[in-house]
């Protein structure tokens, strides 16, 4: 995810040649626009930490912080010898930085993407590894230094392009369009640099805002990535509908407030009749379509205030709110006709399904969620015993409470 930070580090257009070097200690008016992409990039490097440490926050990972270290450190070297305030040339640093940085960047992409270092992958480090033991041990490799770090530039940054374009996800489409700015920017600016595009025209660096479009992108992929995970945490991928802990930690907080609203609420169970059956005869993918449909289903027949959720394996369930026994189990009878709907293309047969209700009496209400569920099952078994496709009240029989204190009470 960092490596956009190399582009900007080995951009020759941001770096100034011998030639143009001001004289050590300019005025400020010469520092100024000489300041203004390395303080760009360290508010970027400052960001992309951040993000570094986000990502260690969920996973741990020391690799990731160790690269991203050696990143930073490596840049801000980079940078600083960039800097019109210095007597000596530091061209031999720069250059082995230059050409060294776009690999490091490119580790750091593979590690954000979570893609394996292949043997192709990791065959690109000879590139780099050479380049800088030619740059550090051959005085005369100077002049090929330029071609190095461009070489280092377009294989890296093509690479990352490669990868990118294969993701299938949408923050591969963001920052793929954000690297191919910033490497568009960079061979511009190397370009500009030696008089091969529009000569005689000096011009700012392009890779200096190129690179905070990057950071901006790549915030964005970052919250992306943080929504998708925290969604897959929370949603059952198959149906959509909340996963078991997500239904009950909301069943929870309903209940909650039931108790102190003082409304009554139902508590459902669903479970898809002789599924085992249709999955014997249709194939198990079948049954996940006809799952994932009864799901949107069952989502789209309760109210935007009632709670559906998938339980486990073909079981749903419901809370529904400020309902009484009635209203209850004619809301579930249209949950059920939005199942029995479900049709699969080339499959003639219906799904139907059975359901429990148990109800909750509000204030007076001591009864847990588990408690409920427990009871919502107890009904939905009756319904099965009956000959499923049907809805089953609970029946507490002398136990069911009839006036408020009873239930306080008992
Ligand atoms: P009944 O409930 O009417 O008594 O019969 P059943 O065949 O549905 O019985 P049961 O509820 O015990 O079986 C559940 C079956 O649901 C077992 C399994 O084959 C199927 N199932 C559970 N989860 C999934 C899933 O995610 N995808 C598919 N395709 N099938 C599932
Ligand atoms: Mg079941
Ligand atoms: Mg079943």
């Amino acid at each position: 995810m960092f490596f956009p930070i190399i582009f900007l580090a080995a951009a020759p257009g941001s770096r100034p040649g011998p030639e143009s070097l001001p004289p050590p200690f300019a005025g400020a008016s010469e520092l100024l626009p000489a300041l203004l992409v390395p303080a760009a990039s360290a508010v970027a490097i400052a960001t992309l930490g951040l993000v570094a440490l986000l990502f260690f926050a969920r996973d741990r990972s020391r690799r990731d912080l160790l690269l991203y270290a050696l990143l930073a450190a490596g840049l801000t070297t980079f940078l600083a010898a960039g800097l019109p305030v210095w007597k000596h040339d530091p061209g031999r640093l720069r250059a082995a930085l230059a050409i060294l940085l776009p690999a490091l960047a490119y580790l750091l992409l593979l590690r954000f993407l979570e893609l394996p270092h292949s043997r192709v992958r990791l065959a690109l480090l000879a590139l780099p590894a050479t380049g800088v033991l030619l740059v550090a041990a051959v005085p005369s490799a100077g002049r090929m230094s330029g071609w190095l770090e461009a070489a280092s530039l377009v294989l890296f940054g093509g690479a990352a392009l490669l990868d990118l374009a294969r993701l299938r996800r949408q923050e591969g489409a963001l920052l793929f369009a954000a690297t191919a700015a910033l490497l568009l920017a960079a061979l511009f600016d190397a370009g500009a640099s030696r008089d091969v595009l529009l000569p005689g025209l000096v011009l700012p660096p392009l890779v200096g805002p190129a690179f905070l479009l990057f950071t901006a992108l790549l915030l964005v992929a970052v919250a992306d990535q943080g929504r998708v995970i925290l969604e897959r945490a929370t949603i059952d991928a198959l149906t959509g509908l909340p996963n078991r802990v997500t239904f009950l930690d909301r069943a929870r907080r309903e209940l909650a407030r039931a108790e102190r609203s003082g409304s009554s609420l139902a508590l459902v169970m669903l479970d898809i009749d002789r599924f085992k059956r249709f999955n014997d005869r249709y194939g198990h993918q079948a049954g996940d379509r006809v799952l994932a449909q009864a799901g949107r289903a069952v989502a789209g027949a309760v109210r935007g205030i009632d709670i559906a959720g998938r339980y486990g394996g073909e079981e749903l369930v419901l809370v529904l709110v400020e309902v009484e026994a009635e209203a209850a189990v004619a809301a579930v009878e249209r949950v059920r006709a939005a199942i029995a709907e479900v049709r699969l293309p080339n499959v003639q047969e219906a799904v139907t399904a059975s359901a429990g209700v148990a109800l909750h009496h509000g204030a007076f209400d001591r009864a847990e969620v588990a408690e409920l569920i427990r009871r919502a099952d107890q009904a939905l078994y009756r319904s099965k015993e009956d000959g499923r496709d049907r809805t089953t009240l609970e029946s507490r029989g002398p136990e069911r409470p009839t006036s408020p204190a009873e239930v306080r009470y008992r």
